[in-house]
């Protein structure tokens, strides 16, 4: 069927196989003349637009299409769909009432990066909802990467955004009660390991990807994770694909692994290969101690193919493609 699609495509295009490959490049002028028929051949052939999404987040993933339907391009759409579970003050590990920190701070971190290869950061940020919101401006605004802390609650609040409390009466209780024993142990697929990660390709195929979290769930004060870290909890390479990461960011960290999931799709591996070697880099290191802790891959190519794969079960993925929203369960190493 999927081959049957392709040959359609590639006569309705007239430019055959290379079509692919040059409607979905980064090349502006390519993309610039392939007419209106074309680049539909193309995005029915491959599923576009469509968004992936870590977790089980589908009103965040809808927000994501309802502005790629619109016309809206990646960029939006990942900002917009991330923006949901940061205002959900039920969801206690990203924006609005994110578990805090030991000392009862919720410190958010986040980032986001487009088509261009450009992007924004923002770590340790306290007070302010929307730090997706916020590591966009960095990227857009700034001549920088990455802002930290009071300098990134500074710059939010010159760029308009309201300071607010971020600790709500159900993440406050949360925390008393871990303080009766104030152990710190990162448990597998509990709240404290819900970071949104998304990748969103636009009808013009091109790709951006969103991260935001509020972190490990009573971490140490100042403790960063790894999805505001450019390469570990998100990359984008639009000539290639997209991959987001969630888990215990330590171990993601050390081994890039969100860049080295696109690196293993720019060498011809799918993105689920990708993502399983990405985590076998993890669970094959001699000292692993993997059975203690979680980490899941989301990946997409430019060709709309996915992939997800945890390190334990109960990872998933929402994935919006083809009219369908849809929770995924994850294939995951630990079998045992
Ligand atoms: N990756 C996040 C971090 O380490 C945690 C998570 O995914 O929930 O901060």
């Amino acid at each position: 069927m999927k081959r049957r699609k392709f040959i359609k495509a590639a006569s309705l295009t007239g430019v055959g196989f290379a079509v692919g490959n040059s409607l979905t490049s980064c090349d502006e002028s390519v993309s610039e003349k392939a007419t209106e028929q074309q680049k539909k051949a193309v995005n029915d052939l491959f599923g576009l637009p469509l968004v992936v999404a870590t977790w089980h987040v589908k009103n965040a993933t809808a927000k994501a299409m309802a502005v790629l339907q619109a016309g809206g391009n990646a960029l939006d759409a990942v900002e917009q769909g991330c923006r949901i579970e940061e205002a959900n003050e039920k969801g206690q590990s990203v924006g609005k009432g994110g578990l805090p920190d030991r000392d009862g701070n919720v410190t958010l971190d986040a980032c986001i990066m487009d088509k261009h290869g450009d992007c924004g950061s923002v770590v340790y940020l306290q007070n302010i909802t929307h730090a997706v919101s916020v590591a966009r401006k960095v990227m857009e605004d700034t001549p920088h990467v990455m802002l930290a802390g009071e300098g990134a609650k500074q710059f939010a609040i010159s760029k308009g955004f309201q300071p607010e409390d971020l600790l709500t009466d159900a993440s406050k209780k949360a925390w008393e009660k871990w303080k009766v024993e104030a152990k710190y142990k990162p448990i597998i697929n509990i709240e404290n390991h819900d970071t949104i990660g998304m990748l969103a390709i636009d009808k013009n195929g091109d790709i951006s990807g969103a991260c935001t979290t509020s972190g490990l769930a009573y971490k140490l004060g100042g403790r960063v994770g790894d999805s505001p870290i450019i390469g570990s909890g998100l990359f984008v390479d639009n000539e290639v694909g997209g991959c987001v990461a969630t888990g215990l960011g330590e171990e993601v960290v050390k081994t890039v692994g969100s860049f080295l999931v696109v690196e293993l799709m720019r060498q011809g591996k799918t993105p689920q290969q990708a993502c399983e070697e990405a985590i076998g880099r993890i669970v094959n290191k001699p000292n692993s101690n993997y059975k203690n802790f979680q980490v899941g891959y989301v990946a997409v190519n430019k060709r709309g193919e996915t992939g997800c794969y945890s390190i334990h079960q109960w990872f998933s993925m929402t994935k919006f493609q083809d009219g369908s929203n849809e929770q995924i369960q994850s294939d995951y190493y630990n079998k045992a």
